[in-house]
């Protein structure tokens, strides 16, 4: 039998990353790979006290007293939003993906930072995007080297992740993010800010959304629950500028109607509730924790090997590569001695802003773990520049 699919569907192209996860969590690999929060220190998810009231279908929008524990939320970052401008989302990934229904045609032009998010890119690539990268530098991307894109690709939209960027763990600083909201001001270029780490740092550094400073353009900002709670009860939230909601609205209900209700309920009770600052403040001491001793075995055993810094926040460690190594065969070797990574190459939107490089989570793996594994990884890393 023949099947006609659509000329989206054959774009798709499978998730390395969810393929090499499948591998990592076989038991006895360590595994900096994925973007995975610790099981250990996801808070109990107690349904009983929810469960009668979510039963029955509910409102497209999401949950009022949630839509608006959320919007209380971004207005103390300094983003002046209504509840009525928040849409409760399955997971953030969601929220992407509504973006891409939202402007993306085929052949439309998206900006993006590079390297950036494997599956925002994966997804836009799926409705026919063509993109252009704007290679991060350390306090984010050159607002000049952004202005020069957009007058020259005029994208439909500009996909940034300014807070501990998943894979480079880059932060903006509050000069670039002025700079950056200024020029999509100047040129009325809408931004999708994506922002699931916002709330996973370890060192003071600059957190207001870029789009707390636009005045004109607009913008689409995206939250996530899933690296502060538990990313399996899929709830994510977006918040726009009031003419795009009722479209993204629609895109919802075309979608999946609603978010479920009952993780809705839960985390309604759980961000309410004193425990929510306690529980935050507890991982994000475990995860510096972590933190730290990647770092310092990455000193003593990548110096030579790697150019990295210590991410302030967020769950990632970005390594260039100082030689020219391919990074997917030397995963496959690593695999042998069972410990794995993330290879660099499917975080960059365009092939000739390349380099090599490696993402490493530090969140999962216990300190101990973190130590063996970087250990391997080194030895690994070296081998494969020897050959
Ligand atoms: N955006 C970024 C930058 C991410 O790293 C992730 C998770 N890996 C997501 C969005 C999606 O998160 P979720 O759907 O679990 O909210």
């Amino acid at each position: 039998m023949t099947h006609r699919l659509s000329r989206r569907t054959e774009r798709l192209t499978s998730s390395l990353i969810r393929d090499i996860l499948q591998i990592t969590q076989q038991p006895g690999v360590i595994s900096f790979a994925g973007g995975l929060p610790a099981e250990e220190l996801m808070p109990d998810l107690d349904f009983d006290a929810c469960a009668a009231d979510s039963r029955q279908y509910g409102p497209s929008e999401g949950e009022p007293r949630l839509r608006a524990l959320i919007a209380q939320g971004l207005s103390g970052l300094g983003l002046r939003c209504q509840a009525d401008q928040v849409l409760v989302t399955t997971g953030s990934q969601q929220g992407i993906d509504l973006v891409g229904k939202l402007f993306i045609d085929e052949g439309t032009p998206v900006l993006l930072e590079s390297p950036t998010y494997l599956a925002a890119l994966q997804c836009f690539r799926v409705y026919g995007a063509a993109f252009h990268g704007l290679p991060l530098q350390v306090e984010g991307i050159d607002p000049d080297a952004l202005k020069a894109a957009i007058v020259r690709h005029r994208p439909a939209f500009v996909y940034l992740i300014p807070s501990f960027q998943n894979p480079s763990g880059c932060c903006y600083t509050d000069a670039a993010r002025r700079a950056v909201a200024a020029v999509l001001d100047e040129t009325g270029t809408p931004l999708v800010e994506d922002d699931p780490y916002r709330d996973l740092v370890y060192s003071p550094c600059d957190r207001t959304p870029v789009c707390a400073y636009l005045e004109r353009a607009p913008w689409v900002y995206l939250g996530s629950f899933s690296k502060i709670t538990a990313p399996g009860l899929r709830v994510g939230y977006l918040a726009s500028s009031p003419a795009l909601f009722p479209w993204i609205v629609r895109l919802k209900q075309s979608s999946d109607l609603h978010t479920s209700r009952i993780g809705q309920a839960w985390l309604t009770h759980f961000i309410a509730s004193d425990d929510f600052e306690k529980h935050l403040a507890h991982m994000n001491g475990v995860y510096a924790e972590r933190r730290n001793t990647m770092q310092f075995a990455l000193v003593r055993h990548f110096s030579g090997l790697a150019e990295w810094s210590a991410p302030a926040g967020g769950l990632f460690f970005w390594l260039r590569l100082v030689e020219d190594v391919d990074t997917l065969a030397a995963l496959k070797v690593a695999l042998t001695h069972d410990v794995a990574f993330m290879p660099g190459e499917p975080f960059f939107p365009v092939a000739d802003q390349r380099y090599p490089a490696l993402r490493l989570n530090f969140s999962h793996a216990t300190p101990e773990k973190i130590e063996q594994g970087i250990g391997l990884l080194s030895e690994v890393l070296s081998q494969c520049c020897e050959t």
